[in-house]
């Protein structure tokens, strides 16, 4: 096997279990790995800290154990049945009114580099590293093993996250199975999955305990779903028993998602409409009829270099929000870049709020759910921030 040959003392961070080597730290690789092998990691003085994915990049490792073992099948099959657990010990999964969850979130698992969310009977499986892609039929078999009697579909959707210059020629399809049955169920809530075509795996499933939240706040209220997608707050905010609920997304594909997913749910209900149209421009031409919005925006900022305007593209949101909301509003207002860090959204939606000059208190500080947990080492992970607020 490959070795890589750290400089003196760049074990520090490894040995607080951090999962990455930055090819800073290298001083040299015995051997010529190709990207995606699995690379012993030495220290200096050539003791063992840990084996993982070599990759070209600033991230040149990324761990898959401290310990000296072997990744094979047990490996695949041990992690998976760990990260299995911990979401049955949750109550996301082996629930009867919820069948769709994440069940890997990369180094929240200790497996950097993977994604699997789970949706009924079919698991999308997203690579987001070479060396994941290279194993894709290892985890899978794993998968399908450790998940026996529960997934009988595994979908592999990597076209989009894996680095572009691996040219891997990759595709997506199935590995296992292939039903077209695409119906799954978030908190007793139907939906179609469009786990062929959609965003990310098909569906935000991170959303799921903040849209829970929203239910509770929807009694009676005029409600605003921006940035809709799939229309998962919406047809909370209907459960909820809002008096109305716009959805809104410049996707004409996910307004077709949002009134499907709606008509599952609540056929022929009035109290629903979906526009495609602009975020901005549609904040611009609205009254000031609603008193909850929800602001979820794609991220504004994917890299370090974009955070000043990203910053400026949630203040400039928000700002529009504490215009137009009602007196006794509430307003759920997320971001769920990485590189935008909790201060600065904060920061952000307090410039807004002082700009209208209302009164705002925040009601709850939110974040990504138990399924998608952040590895205690790579605060890195945490990624989802949302505030509730109750503007006057
Ligand atoms: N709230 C959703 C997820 C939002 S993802 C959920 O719970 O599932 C972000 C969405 O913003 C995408 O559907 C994308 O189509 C939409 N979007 C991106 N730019 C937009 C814009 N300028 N105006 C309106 N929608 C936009």
């Amino acid at each position: 096997m490959n070795i890589v040959y750290l400089k003196k003392g760049k074990e520090e961070s490894l040995k607080r279990f951090h999962p990455w080597v930055f090819s800073g730290a290298i001083h040299h690789i015995e051997g010529e790995p190709e990207e995606g092998e699995v690379v012993r990691v030495v220290t200096a003085d050539r003791q063992f800290i840990a084996i993982g994915h070599y990759q070209i990049g600033s991230i040149a490792v990324r761990v898959l154990s401290f310990v000296d073992e072997p990744i094979d099948e047990a490996f695949w099959h041990c992690r998976l049945a760990i990260a299995y657990d911990m979401r049955r010990a949750i109550g996301v999964a082996g629930n009867p009114r919820n069948n769709t969850y994440r069940l890997v979130h990369g180094e929240g698992d200790n497996l950097p580099g993977l994604v699997i969310d789970v949706y009924g009977r079919t698991a999308v499986v997203q690579a987001h590293s070479v060396g994941m892609h290279v194993y894709r039929h290892e985890v899978a078999r794993a998968l399908a093993d450790v998940m026996k009697g529960v997934v009988e579909n595994i979908y592999y959707k990597s076209e989009t996250t894996l680095p572009f210059k691996a040219d891997l020629g990759q595709e997506n399809g199935f590995i296992l199975g292939g039903s077209a049955d695409n119906v799954a169920m978030e908190n007793g809530l139907n939906f179609h999955v469009d786990w062929l075509k959609g965003q990310k795996t098909g569906f935000f499933v991170d959303q799921r305990e903040n849209r829970a939240l929203l239910e509770r706040y929807s009694k009676d209220r005029s409600v605003l779903n921006m940035f809709c997608y799939t229309g998962g707050f919406s047809f909370y905010a209907m459960r909820g028993g809002a008096k109305l609920v716009h959805s809104v997304d410049s996707s004409a594909k996910a307004i077709d998602l949002t009134n499907k997913n709606v008509e599952l749910n609540f056929p022929g209900d009035p109290r629903h409409t979906a526009y495609a149209e602009d975020a901005f421009k549609y904040l611009d031409r609205m009254g000031d009829q609603y008193d909850l919005i929800i602001l979820d925006p794609p991220a504004f900022a994917k890299h370090k270099d974009a955070l000043r305007n990203a910053l400026q593209g949630y203040r400039k949101l928000n700002a529009k929000a504490f215009e137009k909301i009602k007196p006794g509003g509430i307003l759920f207002t997320f971001s769920c870049s990485q590189v935008v860090t909790k201060d600065n959204f904060r920061t952000a939606v307090f410039t807004a709020a002082a700009m209208s000059g209302r009164s705002v208190r925040i009601l709850h500080q939110l974040t990504q759910p138990a399924d998608h947990p952040v590895n205690i080492y790579h605060p890195e992970g945490e990624y989802l921030k949302g505030l509730v607020l109750y503007v006057e």
